[in-house]
């Protein structure tokens, strides 16, 4: 067998952020520690902070008075600020700059009197977030379907934003059918679907005509993971998303002479890597490293954390 792995994957600058705040916090507080929501959408990656004495709450209410608590890489609401604030929290903002981006970009459409319409996926903690800064200026939309049944009343400025993790290929899809609906619709002056998803994809669909299967790594609850492997079957090659090596099944590989692998942004190298010595170990495979597109992005820790570090 011979493994492609595709470059780039895995953690992104913003993930890399959220886990370097969470550490950085974890030495500075201790435990007691509290994460709005997962840190990343990554199983191995919570389990890890979990098992040092981080937890994960989906209420403010869950934290106690006083208490410190890390927003995830998601973002959060105002709503969820203001809670935060009312119970006397210390808030350390992990959100990534690049959600945040979306998020100034809702408030000024909406102060500048537009519907917006926000392509996403429903019940996602980064769409509960961005939904929060305007939630009566703000639709939901997932699909074409949805556009078309869109009710706006005639004359109404509408504006788009989009998820930051979606698929480029279905996004375009339905920012031409809300432009074709709506052809005066405003949208943002640069993409919000972020680098490292586009880049991922971009890797995959350069390189899943090589393979005959695909792995990628990273958790179900991860939209950008499920992007890569949904992109990888719609181009008729099967593709599997796990979350460690040990989920792995040698019946996926009969007869597979190539295999891409690749893993989204919130899923650690480590486990990429156990993933290639299991696939050696059962097929002596060799690995073939192709970058398709270099990435050099980082972003600063939060200033709640930098100051006091200080
Ligand atoms: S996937 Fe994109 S938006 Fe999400 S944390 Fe990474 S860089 Fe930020």
């Amino acid at each position: 067998m011979k493994i492609i792995l595709a470059n780039p994957r895995g953690f992104c600058a913003g993930v890399n952020m959220a886990i370097e705040s969470l550490e950085r916090a974890l030495q500075l507080f201790g435990t007691p520690l509290y994460v709005y929501h997962e840190i990343v959408h990554n199983r191995p990656v919570v389990e890890r902070f979990s098992a040092k004495g981080v937890e994960f709450v989906d209420s403010i209410d869950e934290v106690p008075r006083g208490a410190t608590v890390l927003y995830s890489a998601h973002g959060v609401s105002p709503a969820i600020r203001n809670a935060a604030q009312e119970r006397s929290l210390r808030a350390i903002d992990a959100t990534c700059p690049l959600v945040t981006k979306v998020h100034v970009e809702a408030i000024k459409f909406a102060r500048e009197g537009y519907h917006i319409i926000l392509i996403g996926h429903e019940g996602h903690d980064e769409v509960l977030g961005t939904m929060g800064e305007a939630p009566e200026a703000m639709t939901l939309v997932q699909d074409a379907a949805d556009v078309a049944r869109l009710e706006i009343p005639p004359g109404t400025k509408l504006a788009y934003l989009t998820q930051t993790t979606l698929s480029v290929d279905e996004a375009s899809e339905i920012i031409g059918a809300l432009r074709a609906r709506f052809p005066d619709i405003a949208g943002p002056k640069k993409e919000d679907i972020c680098y490292a998803t586009q880049n991922r994809q971009e890797a995959v669909k350069t390189l899943v005509g090589e393979a005959d299967s695909v792995i990628v790594l990273g958790s179900r609850n991860s939209s950008n993971s499920n992007r890569l492997a949904e992109l990888a079957c719609a181009k008729g090659k099967p593709a599997r998303l796990i979350d460690t090596a040990a989920e792995l099944d040698p019946a996926w590989f009969q007869g597979h002479e190539t295999v891409l692998v690749t893993a989204g942004a919130s899923a650690p190298e480590d486990v990429v890597e156990a993933c290639i010595e299991r696939l050696k170990s059962l097929f002596n495979a060799t690995v073939e490293s192709r970058v398709v597109r270099e990435e050099n992005v980082s972003f600063p820790l939060p200033r709640e954390l930098t100051v006091l570090a200080r």
